[in-house]
């Protein structure tokens, strides 16, 4: 498959602007904006598209799916306090972008994606990109088992409750967030294993992600 991959000073420019953006809407940690101001966004959408790749909006990939809002990306990466090393799993790999923010944070990431085209295609742009990740294909409402314990958790769709089975995959000291709620509208929560069986709990905005579909889930 030929992929286009050009990011030339236009490009660069309007990642600056959105990171002044970010900073703008409160986005603090210097980290997660060095990152966003170094992933090149536009790879993820057909050239059509590459106006729209910097403004700070979700914009489908195909397969009733999108990629998430810049913001949004910033703000759960922030959430998850990711230190170089940090095995990271991600479920809901979607377009590949918050992948590439995880790898500039320097994690460690395993991401599961259920639908087979957009898996395929991340299998593909992201080593093509230079970002080495473990990809799995499947239901990720239920983690992944085999590679667990991580140190941190994030889930990029909406969920309807916080699957427990996720939870026995944290490291104790970990973080993990997910936007949970009904699916119309999720707040983003985070909850960190204090102790074996003992979870803090935070609730924190309001967004609107595409479904979490699976065992676990809706
Ligand atoms: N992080 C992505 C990005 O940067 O483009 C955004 C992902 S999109 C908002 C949510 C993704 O979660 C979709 O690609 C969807 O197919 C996927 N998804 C939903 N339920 C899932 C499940 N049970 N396991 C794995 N992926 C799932």
């Amino acid at each position: 498959m030929a992929y286009k991959f050009i990011d030339n000073y236009r490009e660069r420019g309007a990642r600056k602007k959105l990171v002044e953006h970010l900073k703008g809407r409160g986005i603090e940690d210097q980290k997660v904006l060095e990152a966003i101001a170094k992933v090149p966004r536009h790879f993820f959408f057909d050239e059509t598209f590459w106006n729209q790749a910097y403004r700070d909006i979700a914009f489908p990939i195909g397969d009733g799916q999108t990629i998430s809002q810049p913001y949004t990306v910033a703000y759960q990466s922030e959430l998850l306090h990711v230190k170089r090393g940090d095995k990271v799993l991600e479920i809901g790999t979607g377009s590949g972008y918050q992948t590439c923010i995880l790898l500039e944070l320097g994690a460690e990431v395993y991401t599961i994606e259920r639908q087979e085209n957009l898996y395929q295609r991340t299998t593909q742009v992201l080593p093509y990109m230079g970002y080495k990740a473990n990809f799995f294909l499947g239901d990720g409402s239920k983690g992944i088992a085999e590679h667990a314990p991580y140190d941190k958790i994030i889930v990029t769709a909406g969920a309807p409750f916080v699957p427990e089975i996720m939870l026995k995959q944290l490291k104790v000291g970990g973080i993990f967030v997910i936007p949970v709620g009904d699916e119309k509208s999720q707040k983003m929560v985070t909850i960190i294993r204090v102790g074996e069986n003992d979870f803090d709990r935070i609730e924190l905005d309001t967004f609107r992600f595409v479904p979490l579909v699976g065992d676990q889930a809706w």
